[in-house]
């Protein structure tokens, strides 16, 4: 089989990646085995703009919550789903985010997305917050588990996608050509979330791949519209169901839920609402994240034709449309791209 593109891997990165090829009309095939990693398919799928922790914005958020939100929505209206929701977040104040948040909520940027007022949303019978709350406007998550599904039956009905584990002793690379069992591709592009340290190609990128929890909860009795964010976060899906997480575990890279992850998330939750809590389901995933917390996309230092979208970490859902406009602009055009996401940042000079 001959093709211009081959793709390995379809969760967020590789889904992005291959929707906008097809949209291009671009000659290729995609090779993923799910459950290989389960990123994409447990994240939350919120972006937030903001870093709570410094009140800083968020990596480039102001340009890419705006041109992330037209990328989804469009994907959502060809394939006639909806997978992007648009949200508030209130931040719970702790002591110290009062101050915070009136020195630094109006500052140029951060401006857009809160006034920096001590807000009261709730009843304080049902949550407990001494010290208000920050509102976050202009905020949305991405159901990230449906639109990998859905992009992965759209693949399939174009006979664009092979479900199968990509084994990389087959992968020969030519100066000009790229060669896998029956497959020659003019080009190669990697998107295997953190899979890919075990991918000799790549492995001069500093990658520091963090696992995280969830919980998916029933809370009988409490209704809000509301992301609700101090240390975790309740992402409110409608009829009393949340999503409640997440963990940060830099050791344990296995996909297997964990008590102690459990427990933390409960407790936390516990000292924010004062509502009993069914648990309906339990999940883990290793997010895909760099040492400098900066997206890759670009090409491979050594071998023109290969190529890396990865890196996305925490804040995939903002990321993944920016990191396949950059790669695009550079196979299509040459455009060299943007030298914080580059690959090469990370070569020795
Ligand atoms: C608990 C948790 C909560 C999160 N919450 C958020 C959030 O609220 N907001 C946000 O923006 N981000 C969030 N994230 C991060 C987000 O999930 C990631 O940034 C993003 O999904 C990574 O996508 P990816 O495509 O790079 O990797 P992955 O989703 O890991 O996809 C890689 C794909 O490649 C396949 N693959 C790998 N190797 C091979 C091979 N050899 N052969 C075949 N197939 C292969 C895998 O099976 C998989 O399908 C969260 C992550 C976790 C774990």
């Amino acid at each position: 089989m001959k093709t211009d593109i081959l793709i390995i891997g379809q969760g967020l990165a590789g889904s992005c990646l291959s929707w906008q090829l097809f949209q291009q009309g671009a000659s290729f095939s995609v090779i993923d085995r799910p459950f290989l990693s389960a990123s994409s398919r447990v994240a939350a799928g919120i972006m937030n703009p903001l870093v709570f922790r410094y009140l800083t914005l968020s990596w480039r958020a102001v340009q890419n919550m705006t041109s992330s939100k037209d990328f989804y929505q469009k994907m959502e209206k060809a394939l006639q789903t909806k997978f992007l929701h648009e949200i508030t977040i209130a931040k719970i104040y702790s002591e110290t985010d009062i101050e915070l948040w009136g020195r630094k909520a109006l500052m140029t940027g951060i401006h857009q997305f809160t006034d920096g007022k001590v807000n009261y949303p709730f009843s304080s019978e049902d949550v407990n917050y001494t010290f208000g709350a920050g509102i976050v406007n202009k905020s949305a998550w991405v159901d990230t588990a449906m639109l990998v599904q859905k992009l992965r039956e759209f693949l399939l009905r174009n006979a664009l996608l092979s479900e199968e584990i990509f084994d990389r002793e087959n992968l020969v690379i030519r100066e000009d050509s790229i060669h896998y069992k029956n497959i020659t591709a003019k080009k190669i592009i990697f998107c295997e979330g953190f899979r890919v340290s075990e991918n000799p190609l790549f492995n001069f990128i500093p990658f520091r791949p963090v696992k995280g929890e969830l919980l998916t909860v029933r809370i009988k009795g409490f209704n809000t519209q509301m992301v609700l964010n101090k240390d975790i976060f309740l992402l409110p899906l409608g009829n009393e169901i949340y999503r409640l997480g997440s963990t940060y575990d830099w050791d344990d890279l296995t996909e297997e839920p964990t008590k102690n992850a459990k427990n933390y998330l409960l407790e936390k939750l516990k000292s924010l609402i004062n509502f009993p809590v069914e648990i309906l389901n339990h999940e883990a995933g290793i997010r895909p994240a760099v040492a400098d917390r900066r997206p890759v996309a670009g090409r491979h230092p050594a071998y023109s034709n290969v190529f890396i979208l990865n890196g996305l970490g925490a804040k995939g859902v903002m990321l993944a449309p920016y990191g396949t406009e950059q790669l695009l602009r550079l196979l299509n055009e040459n455009i060299t791209v943007d030298p914080e996401i580059d690959p090469s940042r990370f070569v020795r000079k």
